[in-house]
């Protein structure tokens, strides 16, 4: 492990740590949080931070929103876990409060954004199986090159980062992936009549905010409906806000049959996640057939009510529509032969680089954190900014500054 210049003691102690005691799963930037508010967190030497990856869009509304964290601390103090073997005062509130906030018939609570995942992938099949008359065994589903949809077997058996799937195998059967933004692919691929379902991304954030062209969307939509095939789209980072609308797929008009989200749906405060559709899909799944210990727990209820009040309350779309204008139009302002390419919906954005004088987007990224600003490079030349939403417009431009100055100091 080799620890950058000028890591203080308490720094050094927390990264070694983790170093030894943990699995080398993530290569994280070499700064250790120890306390966050609003846009900012802080290190443990207490050095401020503008937090321009919101843990992976999870913290929406801020770090440690004090709505959200009250009504976590008192529901903590009442009822934190019954599991679904009995039912609990929160659940039906929590279940009418989201169904009607998405307009969904129903809603399936489960906890991290891959479980979202992975019961929409259950949910299509035994809804191909049943109400499609597929032949046993024959469900074939649809992804899009370049996904991330996280992390389990399943998932990774439609990815197609070699990263992510080496020495992983063998995967899960039924999957098949065709190029994203591409809706003759789709056409294509869902001539074959045993496709249940097409599952993606609104915009693909992992992959580094790819925004696909206008009126894909409602194209993709279209295409599964006259094939009576499902169209589940993965709001997982794109939803609650992010991209200047409630949801990316509003842009369009479009109701997915299956809308997966995660993430900010807690503020960041817990994992939660949800699969909602209507109960022609919902309904195919019985007593027995699918479930989690923690999924719809009482904390997690009252967490997300709270959470996504504030998305509504304080304009968070609204904010990020906004800001997102200013923070794009003040990247492209940048100039330097380093910056290939601005990109992004509202406040889902990335930057394209081009390495110079030895310096890549990791090596950006550093000397962003020495100025104050905290961002991560997704698939090396590329680096994601997403502030949470809650972040004012003098606040956005202060942090164009610092990009700005980064990258032209180099
Ligand atoms: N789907 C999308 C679009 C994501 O961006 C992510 C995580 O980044 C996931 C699913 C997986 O979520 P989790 O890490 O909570 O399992």
């Amino acid at each position: 492990m080799i620890l950058e210049e000028n890591t203080t003691e308490a720094e050094a102690r927390a990264i070694e740590l983790e170093d030894k005691y943990g699995a080398h799963n993530y290569h994280p930037l070499q700064v250790v949080i120890a306390r966050g508010e609003g846009v900012f967190v802080w290190d443990v030497n207490d050095k401020k931070y503008f937090d321009f990856l919101s843990a992976y869009s999870a913290v929406n509304q801020g770090h440690c929103h004090p709505k959200i964290i009250g009504a976590l601390t008192e529901q903590a103090q009442k009822l934190t876990l019954t599991s679904r073997a009995f039912y609990n005062d929160t659940l039906g509130e929590y279940e009418k409060f989201i169904t009607e906030y998405f307009g969904f018939d129903k809603v399936l609570p489960m906890n991290s954004g891959v479980e979202a995942v992975e019961t929409a992938i259950k949910l299509a099949r035994k809804w191909g199986y049943q109400k499609k008359g597929i032949p046993a065994d024959k469900a074939k589903i649809i992804f899009c090159e370049n996904n991330f949809h996280g992390r389990t077997i399943t998932i990774i058996s439609a990815s197609n980062d070699d990263v992510a799937i080496a020495d992983f195998g063998p995967f899960t059967p039924g999957i098949e992936t065709i190029p994203y933004n591409d809706a003759a692919a789709l056409v294509e691929a869902l001539k074959d009549d045993n496709v249940v379902a097409f599952i993606m991304e609104p915009i693909q954030g992992e992959a580094g905010v790819v925004v696909p062209h206008e009126g894909y969307l409602a194209c993709c939509k279209a295409i599964c409906k006259e094939r009576n095939v499902l169209f589940i789209a993965d709001e997982i980072q794109t939803g609650i806000a992010r991209t200047g609308k409630l949801l990316a797929c509003d842009y369009e008009g479009v109701k997915p049959d299956v809308l997966l989200l995660g993430k900010a749906i807690s503020g960041g405060v817990l994992p939660v996640s949800a699969v909602l559709a209507d109960d022609d899909v919902m309904m195919v799944i019985k007593p027995g057939e699918h479930g989690s210990t923690f999924g719809g727990n009482p904390l997690a209820n009252k967490v997300a009510i709270a959470a996504l009040e504030v998305v509504r309350d304080e304009k968070l779309a609204e904010n990020a529509m906004k800001l997102g204008e200013i923070l794009r139009g003040g990247l492209r302002s940048i100039n330097s032969d380093m910056l290939l390419e601005v990109r992004g919906k509202g406040l889902l954005n990335a930057i394209v680089i081009k390495p110079k004088n030895g310096v890549d987007a990791m090596g950006l990224c550093i000397r962003m954190k020495e100025r104050g600003l905290l961002a991560k490079p997704t698939h090396e030349d590329k680096i994601r900014f997403a502030p949470p939403l809650v972040i004012t417009q003098e606040q956005i431009i202060e942090c164009v500054q610092i990009i700005k100055d980064t990258i032209e100091a180099v």
